[in-house]
């Protein structure tokens, strides 16, 4: 079932998301070759709790960090770990926050160093997607014109989209009705109303789009191994317009590529 929200509840989770979009922009700063994933995530954490927030990721069906740190060829839900950024990476970090019973979530994908000009078209490509997703985001349309939108535009560039995982609905629980996949027909699907806040996140591939879960039972990657773009921003639909909450504001302000 769909939780509508007032303007008071989305109120609230914009300052949650005030508190993501600068904690990553925290993480940014550090974001180059040689640091360990893992510090990516300390900082993180004590950037949300040092705001009176809680990651919402951490404890999530037992998920052990802050962030999801995936990179090259994982999708999503990686753990931050041990390894090290090197020259020619790609790093997604996905990033929630609970803060005053609400949640926010979004992600980003950076080039680490000299990256391969048709890996950097990717990650452009798949950035420009979430916002023609963002786009079709209002009241009056369906959660089909949101995903056809992103599955028009990254196919037309010979990308894929996954399909297993799929943006969501969110607020006093961090996953609620509905599903937002980023593929889909126009027209179809759930009617999108005032009061919805929804986190549109496309994942996009450079070769296939069929992906493979780790052993581990969260890390997903491609199943050939070539890397994937992620990005993602919590929005709220009101009658006569759309507000994107969460902001990449701050990570674009110390990094730019
Ligand atoms: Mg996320
Ligand atoms: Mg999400």
């Amino acid at each position: 079932m769909i939780q509508y929200k007032t303007s008071e509840e989305v109120q609230l989770i914009k300052k949650s998301a005030d508190i993501l979009g600068k904690a990553h922009g925290e993480v940014a700063k550090h974001i180059k070759e040689g640091v360990k994933t893992s510090f990516l995530d300390k900082i993180a954490e004590e950037f949300i709790r040092d705001h009176h927030g809680v990651p919402s990721f951490k404890g999530y069906n037992g998920f052990p960090s802050s962030l999801c740190i995936s990179v090259n060829e994982v999708v999503v839900h990686g753990f931050p770990s041990d390894y090290e950024l090197k020259d020619g990476d790609i790093i997604s970090v996905d990033c929630g926050v609970f803060h005053q019973g609400f949640h926010s979530d979004s992600a980003y994908t950076y080039p680490i160093g000299e990256v391969s000009p048709s890996v950097i078209a990717l990650l452009k490509a798949t950035r420009d997607s979430l916002y023609l997703g963002i786009e079709q985001a209002v009241a009056g349309n369906r959660i089909g014109d949101i995903g056809h939108a992103i599955q028009k535009f990254v196919e037309a560039k010979g990308y894929t989209v996954v399909r297993e995982l799929v943006g969501h609905g969110l607020g006093k629980k961090l996953h609620e009705a509905p599903e937002v996949p980023n593929y889909g027909k126009k027209g179809s699907g759930v009617p999108l109303k005032a009061g919805m806040v929804i986190a549109i996140e496309p994942m996009i591939n450079l070769g296939t789009r069929n992906i493979v879960q780790e052993r581990d039972g969260w890390t997903i990657r491609t199943a050939d191994r070539k890397p994937s773009a992620h990005y993602e921003h919590t929005v709220a639909i009101f009658e006569n317009k759309t507000e994107v909450l969460t902001t990449h504001k701050y990570i674009e302000e110390s990094f730019k590529f």
